[in-house]
């Protein structure tokens, strides 16, 4: 919680859940990237917050963009970023929107299979692509899963195909899972890069680029290790497995830029018990799944809850939300401690909300309004 939004909770009272985004704290975790990772450009994940005040920020402050649409490209133009300083990072674009994009100026896309090289070739003529691999995401709070990325193995045929349509082979991208708290993760894709790297080289294309994607944590209920522990392992993994032909890299954070700037204002709306024996009692918010916790699921994200009551006895709670879906449920399995003088109307504090919030909320599921944002 920091002073600005404390004091613009108090002064404005919203009606209703909002997410409140300090513009200050986006402005130190920008500057703590840089200054951890001065020879590394930090391209922002849009979607993690594409708030216009904080695209605009970061734009000023020399942010790059990741964007995964159109429509992302187009926030990123209009916060003031030119063209040379936003990559369409998505590995899965339809063919007209790589040309939509490209004449717009970008010029720099992901790719992770022959066929989307093709699309980029007959479109984009000349653009840079970066093949991106797969990471076992290992450690993370919210692994990407295998989505997105190809085996190392495949990434040189499939940037010697992108060589030989006239493309820029440019690079190697990997993501190592969202919410990774562990810094040890960079290692294994680093050291497949490098390999990729060299196995270019053989074939006589020589690569430029590492995207090192995103990752960095937020803070919830557990520690996270600081940036610069991130930048520490980031730079010795480089040196391990490139040596001293250092490729040029980039970093993609979304949640690490932008969750510990938000909070989230909500309700209690409810407190009620299934039974009289059961000791678990449920605490149904204004907000939910549906409302801007999407990343409750599977009871993936932890978010830190304050409430006035907090330093009464703790008891614990099974947490809902307020819509008619026996989905809208954000921690059942691993019930959540709240005092137990919890009452209707008390006010809620949900921490580190600044990232996949509003992006996941449902427009009118049940007639609830999508999340409220004020940037201040
Ligand atoms: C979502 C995404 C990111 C941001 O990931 P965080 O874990 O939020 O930092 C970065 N790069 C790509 C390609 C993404 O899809």
């Amino acid at each position: 919680m920091t002073d600005r939004i404390r004091e613009f909770l108090r002064t404005r009272r919203p009606d209703g859940p909002c997410l409140v985004v300090d513009l200050d704290v986006v402005r130190d975790k920008f500057l703590s990237f840089a200054k951890a990772m001065p020879d590394t450009r930090v391209f922002y994940a849009v979607k993690a917050n594409p708030a216009p005040e904080v695209l605009a920020l970061l734009a000023e402050l020399g942010s790059c963009f990741d964007t995964a649409s159109v429509a992302e490209v187009r926030m990123a133009l209009a916060a003031g970023a030119t063209p040379d300083r936003i990559s369409f990072g998505n590995t899965i674009k339809k063919e007209r929107d790589i040309a939509t994009a490209f004449e717009l100026g970008v010029r720099l896309y992901a790719v992770d299979c022959e066929a989307e090289v093709e699309k980029i070739a007959r479109v984009a003529p000349g653009a840079r692509v970066f093949c991106r691999i797969l990471s076992d995401g290992a450690g993370a709070e919210w692994p990407l899963s295998r989505k997105f990325g190809c085996e190392p193995a495949m990434a040189p045929r499939i940037l010697e195909h992108a060589h030989r349509l006239g493309l820029e082979a440019y690079g190697v991208s990997f993501h190592v899972g969202s919410q990774q708290r562990n810094t040890g993760a960079w290692d294994a894709a680093v050291a497949s890069a490098a390999g990729i790297f060299r196995e270019m080289s053989d074939r006589g294309i020589t690569l430029k680029m590492v995207n090192l994607g995103g990752g960095f944590p937020t803070r919830y209920l557990k520690n996270v290790p600081a940036v610069q522990a991130y930048a520490q392992a980031i730079s010795d993994a480089i040196l391990t497995h490139f040596g001293n032909q250092v490729p040029e890299t980039i970093i993609e954070p979304g949640r690490g830029m932008v969750g510990s700037a938000g909070i989230i204002k909500a309700e209690v709306v409810l407190v009620s018990k299934k039974s009289d024996t059961d000791d678990v009692r449920w605490v149904y918010l204004d907000i939910g799944k549906f409302g801007g916790l999407a990343e409750t699921m599977d009871e993936a994200i932890r978010y830190p809850i304050r409430t006035e009551r907090d330093g009464d006895e703790m008891t614990p709670c099974v947490l809902a939300g307020p819509t008619c879906d026996s989905a809208d449920v954000m921690y059942e399995k691993d019930p959540y401690f709240l005092p137990v003088s919890l009452e209707i109307g008390d006010e809620v504090l949900i921490e580190g909300t600044g990232a996949y919030t509003t992006t996941y909320s449902a427009v009118a599921f049940n007639g609830f309004e999508p999340l409220k944002s004020y940037v201040i």
